[in-house]
């Protein structure tokens, strides 16, 4: 799985719940430099909200 994490090349967010009673992981890396990971479900779940509203899709938004 360690080929899907993004990198400043291949810029992206990957969750990866390895079980359902393993803790949720997640990396993000944005092509405008920033870059988060976050362990855990609840964690997990605010990274990716965070993400849809500051970055990935929504620097195509309009937003910086
Ligand atoms: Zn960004």
């Amino acid at each position: 799985m360690g080929d899907l994490t993004p990198t400043q090349t291949t810029p992206g967010l990957h969750i990866s719940k390895p079980s359902p009673d393993a803790p949720a992981t997640g990396s993000a890396v944005c092509h405008c430099g920033a870059s988060a990971t976050a362990t855990g479900d609840a964690q997990v779940q605010r990274l990716v909200q965070g993400w849809e509203a500051n970055h990935g899709s929504a620097h195509a938004k309009g937003a910086k």
